[in-house]
């Protein structure tokens, strides 16, 4: 017989989560869509870094590998081994540099590195070459990023060098837009030096690849000398661009219950710091969910809301670890156990980034573990 402590009937050890994501495929694979459908002549790159911004590596990259992108990006080796273990046919792309000590790995597996320098191109080299393979790489180019890539000036003689190393294929090249989102005009100067550097380096013939574009140079601008475009954001249903619509559709809807209604009296405090204090009696729903769960802590004081039973409802006072809380005086039909949506379908991420004075990849990344992930191919 079981021991009684062990009895899952008499201690439950699966308590309903508090804080959960519901994740649309459906939406991912219409924002897909639209992104295909802005240039058409355009492959994808689907950037599903950081556990594809918080909505889970494996189930996201396995939906745009349905679909067939071009490639997958990924920060780093770590996610792209979990990529590769998952069984996913596409080919995976490195978006930052890499360290020696993962290079053989790279090589074995045959993940897509981008070069910043000619001692990691002549590393990858000399490793393939012993293993008796041809790498594919990408030359990344630094046009204003100032994070990797080769600076422009050292470019040409570079080039050189590269074309002569046995075991690589220089098969594509990319840059990167630090401003797409906020400078038009640096924007539109990196894209004609984009084409001015293809063109010193012979054209758009040697490059199977070339790319600049990530979500908001897609949407923004017209990137006539490439041929693939990185989106990141945008597959999630984002628009870094708020100004044109696109019809994105969020992908994920961050929720919550209420866990507790109480009518507090006027004069009482509310959360850590009492920095908002009752005028009124007033009807307070505390719900599960705070900063542990990523739900930023900076939106407090800012009018932040929450949606809940069709409308929208203030957070009162700071938000806690574990729990928020919100006046619903004035709706005497919500009660303890209804659903919230802290941002998704109803409210969108970009309206809490903005109260956090943060961005909207900051908040999706930060989401944390203790979030259960929920998967499903669409609500409607
Ligand atoms: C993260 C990243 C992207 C995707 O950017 P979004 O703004 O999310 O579309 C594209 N390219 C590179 C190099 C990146 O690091």
């Amino acid at each position: 017989m079981e021991p009684t402590h062990l009895n899952p009937a008499t201690f439950p050890t699966l308590s309903p989560p508090r804080a959960w994501a519901e994740i649309d495929r459906s939406a991912l694979r219409h924002n897909l869509a639209v992104a295909r459908s802005v240039w058409p002549q355009m492959a994808m790159m689907a950037v599903v870094k950081a556990g594809a911004y918080g909505h889970g590596l494996e189930e996201v990259a396995r939906v745009f590998a349905e679909e067939k992108v071009a490639f997958l990006g990924v920060a780093n080796v770590g996610e792209a081994r979990r990529i590769s273990d998952a069984g996913l046919q596409a080919r995976i792309y490195l978006l930052g540099a890499t360290w020696s000590e993962e290079r053989q790995e790279i090589v074995e597996r045959g993940w897509t590195p981008c070069l910043s320098s000619l001692d990691e191109a002549r590393d990858f080299s000399h490793r393939a070459e012993q293993l008796g393979k041809i790498l594919d790489v990408h030359l990344a180019v630094d046009t204003g990023m100032g994070r990797g890539g080769f600076v422009i000036d050292q470019l040409p003689a570079a080039l050189t060098e590269l074309l002569q190393l046995p075991g690589l294929r220089i098969e594509g090249i990319g840059s990167h837009l630090p401003s797409a989102d906020e400078d038009e005009e640096f924007t539109r100067r990196q894209f004609q030096q984009f084409a001015a550097i293809i063109e010193s380096c012979g054209g758009a013939e040697p490059f199977s690849w070339r790319h600049l574009a990530n979500s908001a140079g897609l949407i923004g601008y017209e990137p006539k000398c490439c041929n693939l475009a990185r989106p990141g954001l945008m597959l999630y249903g984002i628009n870094p661009l708020p100004d044109s619509s696109l019809g994105l559709r969020p992908a994920m809807s961050l929720k919550s219950r209420v866990t507790l209604i109480r009518t507090l009296p006027a004069g009482h405090g509310v959360s850590y710091g009492r920095s908002f204090v009752t005028t009124k009696p007033t009807r307070v729903a505390t719900i599960g969910i705070g900063y542990g769960d990523g739900y930023p802590r900076h939106v407090s004081g800012n009018a932040p809301r929450v949606f809940l039973r069709g409308r929208f409802f203030p957070i009162l006072g700071r938000v806690t670890m574990d729990q928020m809380m919100i006046d619903v005086t004035d709706a005497p039909e919500v009660i303890e156990g209804d659903e919230v949506e802290l941002f998704g379908r109803h409210l969108s991420v970009m309206e809490v980034a903005q109260k956090a004075d943060t961005i909207p990849w900051h908040i999706l990344t930060g989401i944390t573990a203790r979030v259960t992930r929920l998967y499903h191919d669409g609500l409607d």
